[in-house]
């Protein structure tokens, strides 16, 4: 068998249409969109992630407002930027690229940000809406895997799904989403501790790799015709990897997520979703 290949970028550009006749919408009110891309300090996959954001942005029509920082500055001055975003009527949506250098605290600081300018959706209050069922500014990572899922209609309901990884970015919202009364999936989120993880992902009628282990989930993770999805970017000697062994998993799943060009696009695609929903609300459309 050899898997469909979920196109992450042929789903991005689904939802770039979309978002761009609502940024086209608003304009029509002479409303205009405005994203804040705060980066600290000089590692270059940050600066990278950010230059992608800044672009989609602009092909989109939304304003970019970029704000680099040096990477001594202090916590204080993370959140008083922040602040001044919060209160600038031009910035419906804040991304704190994370992780940020050193001793600062990327968590601590995005506890600052306004909720309702929270483009990435891992505000407090983002996450918590998550576990009522009340998501609005959804993390993008998980809103983009459901996306790829919507867009190939792949059935989530009644589902068995496992997640791999519990991070707070992508794990453990994606599957509290899944878990959601709108998904009806079965989840299990597993982990480090998880034992026979082999078994547990066998049972997946979608499996989740979000470990950051580069070629971590091989074949024999992987139940016949599963839907694999891969979050996983790892830069190694041989280039840009996922947490797939995406040769030799592909010949035993029914589709999967390639790396690059799967999760990775959908991403930032959420973010410029988010933006717009952030500027929607704020006109209370
Ligand atoms: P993270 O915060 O490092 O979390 C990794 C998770 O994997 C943890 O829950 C950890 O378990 C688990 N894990 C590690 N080794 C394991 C093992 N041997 N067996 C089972 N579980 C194991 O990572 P993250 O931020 O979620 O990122 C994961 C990957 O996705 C990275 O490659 C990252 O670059 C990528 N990523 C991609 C996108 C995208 O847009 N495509 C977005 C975000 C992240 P414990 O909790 O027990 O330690």
């Amino acid at each position: 068998m050899s898997a469909i290949v979920l196109d992450g970028l042929a789903v991005r550009e689904a939802v770039v249409a979309e978002v761009t006749s609502r940024v086209a919408a608003l304009a029509g009110r002479g409303i205009s969109v405005g994203l804040a891309t705060i980066l600290v300090g000089e590692d270059p996959a940050s600066e990278v992630y950010v230059r992608n954001k800044r672009r989609l942005a602009k092909r989109i029509g939304i304003k970019s407002f970029h704000h680099p920082l040096s990477s001594n500055v202090s916590q204080r001055d993370v959140t008083d930027l922040i602040e001044r975003l919060n209160a600038d009527p031009a910035v419906d949506g804040i991304l704190l690229q994370l992780p940020l250098p050193g001793d600062l605290n990327g968590e601590d600081a995005t506890e600052f940000i306004d909720p309702w300018k929270d483009a990435d959706g891992l505000h407090p209050t983002s996450l918590g809406a998550l576990v009522l069922d009340r998501g609005v500014l959804t993390p993008c990572t998980p809103t983009g895997i459901l996306r790829i899922l919507d867009h190939y209609e792949i059935p989530t309901e009644g589902a068995d799904v496992v997640v791999v990884g519990r991070s707070f970015l992508v794990g453990k919202p994606l599957a509290v989403m899944l878990a959601g009364k709108s998904r009806n999936a079965t989840v299990t989120l597993a982990h480090s501790q998880t034992k026979n993880l082999n078994d547990v992902c066998k049972r997946a009628d979608i499996l989740v790799a979000a470990v950051g282990v580069p070629e971590f989930i091989t074949a024999d993770f992987v139940k016949p015709g599963a839907t694999v999805i891969d979050v996983g970017i790892n830069r190694t000697d041989a280039g840009l990897v996922g947490d797939v062994a995406y040769e030799e998993v592909s010949q035993v799943a029914g589709a999967i997520t390639p790396v690059p060009k799967g999760v990775g696009p959908m991403t930032v695609a959420m973010l410029m979703a988010n933006t717009v929903t952030a500027a929607e609300h704020c006109q209370g459309l």
